[in-house]
């Protein structure tokens, strides 16, 4: 007998597709999947709505403006009640997490103490890899610390306090080693911010001078073009060492299809987009508060972009969440970049994919957000499937009778502000599972997190 039964749910099953039945829940994991499972010690009537496996959230940065122990109460609530169930967060030594560009081995552990006991979701951490010392702790970090997604940062190539090291040169030699670990660790990616610093630090001196002080201002100042040389240059190095790459928030259609090039001539390149490059334009309302880089584009990259997802192309989709102030974002060049997203993935993708563009259907959206960003992470199937041994990170997602708007309030953030404000939804998360336990339903978060670091690649025992 279950511990817990789900009943009267239509099943979403990621790229399969969607089935009436039961969800039997025993020990924090899914124990059963099924019609009339039988009786169990609890059981919930979800009333037909769709229930699939939690969300991951594969692009996150806790920390990045808070202190981190705060980030992750109120970030990690953010995302449970947005159907996240685990975070990928970014996180990297030097100013504003550390002092200096310290070596990770002891710096590392006490970024997670301070998460511990925070955290809503799961969670997993993508480090940032700054220093030629850093290249020799990639062994120790991904065997004894689970870490098998690592970054390199294009766009801080030259800069003074933190790129010293960084250079094509650098990229080649982690890629190197990244590909020298990944027949043993078949999880592991080198995730590449894809920026040609040059052509930014160009285009922003001019923007500057010209005074602009508005979205399209940002977007010429950080250019398509500057998107397109970088994954130009990172795709030819995923070609000739064979290192497994992520992609991370490709932002523009010239972006994309050089990637989808790369990956057409055999390089193990996932292609991963943001939530704000399929929802927002340099023409939205939410103007400089929708400030992150890479910049938001004009309609027609939106358009590109939700093409190549509707086709498979865009393999993950991520919220790159950080959490900042309005105050922050008074002005456009002093502006912090990035915003709170993570708990609209799952409920603005539904609306924007699945009802108003009618390009996905609710199983090929889990497909991306549940199973794809898993995989890709090292986390598949313990996370992002609806198969018994699976942990049970389920997330049921309602249709309201009404339409609702985004609020600042609804999107549980730290952040004062939303760039998603008064977008209509039609279908919200009701309740969401963290290992078989409810963490959030109507009434709000449940209890303190028991969100657990995920030591990867996590299997199913
Ligand atoms: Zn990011």
């Amino acid at each position: 007998m279950s511990d817990l039964l789900l009943k009267n749910a239509r099943l979403v099953f990621p790229h399969r597709g969607v089935v009436d039945g039961e969800i039997g829940i025993s020990g924090g994991r899914i124990d059963s999947v099924g019609k009339d499972l039988g009786r169990a010690d609890h059981e919930i009537d979800l009333h037909g709505a769709l229930v699939g496996p939690g969300i991951v959230d594969p692009h996150t940065h806790l920390g990045i403006y808070r202190a981190a122990h705060e980030d992750a109460r109120t970030e990690s609530e953010c995302a449970v009640r947005g159907g996240v169930t685990t975070m990928v967060t970014y996180w990297r030594v030097g100013e504003p997490y550390t002092d200096g560009l310290v070596a990770y081995g002891r710096a590392f552990g006490e970024f997670r103490e301070r998460l511990e006991g925070q955290m809503h979701t799961d969670y997993a951490v993508n480090l940032g890899m700054l220093t030629r010392a850093h290249l020799g702790e990639v062994p120790d970090l991904v065997h004894r610390q689970g870490v098998t997604t690592l970054k390199y940062f294009a766009h801080y190539e030259g800069r003074a306090d933190i790129g010293h090291d960084l250079d094509t040169g650098y990229f080649f030699a982690l890629a190197e080693e990244v590909a020298r670990l990944s027949p043993a660790v078949p999880a592991i990616r080198l995730s590449v911010h894809s920026e040609d610093p040059y052509v930014v630090r160009e285009a922003t001196d001019r923007e500057k001078k010209a005074g602009g002080n508005d979205l399209e201002a940002y977007r010429r100042a950080r250019p398509e073009l500057a998107e397109a040389i970088a994954v130009d240059r990172l795709g030819e190095v995923a070609l000739a060492t064979r290192a497994p790459m992520i992609l991370p928030h490709v932002s523009s259609a010239i972006g994309y299809a050089r990637a989808h090039e790369f990956v057409a001539r055999g390089a193990d390149l996932t292609i991963e987009t943001s939530l704000h490059y399929l929802t927002l334009t340099t023409e939205s309302p939410a103007g400089i508060l929708a400030k992150v880089n890479p910049a938001v584009r004009r309609a027609e990259d939106v358009e590109a972009l939700w093409s190549a997802v509707a086709a498979g192309g865009l393999g993950c989709i991520g919220s790159d969440h950080a959490s900042n102030l309005r105050q922050e974002k008074s002005e456009l060049w002093s502006a912090k970049p990035a915003f709170a997203g993570t708990g609209l993935l799952l409920p603005l993708l539904f609306e924007e994919g699945v009802v108003r563009r009618r390009l996905l259907s609710p199983e090929s959206l889990w497909g991306i957000l549940a199973e794809n960003n898993a995989r890709a992470h090292g986390l598949f199937p313990r996370k992002g499937a609806l198969v018994p041994g699976a942990d049970a990170d389920l997330v049921v997602l309602g249709k309201l009778s009404e339409p609702r708007r985004v609020t600042v309030e609804s999107v549980h953030s730290a952040s004062d502000y939303s760039p998603y404000e008064g977008r209509e939804l039609h279908h919200v998360p009701t309740h969401t599972f963290v290992r078989g336990e409810l963490v959030a339903d109507a009434e709000g978060v449940r209890g303190p997190g028991h969100g657990a670091y995920l030591h990867r690649p996590l299997g199913l025992d």
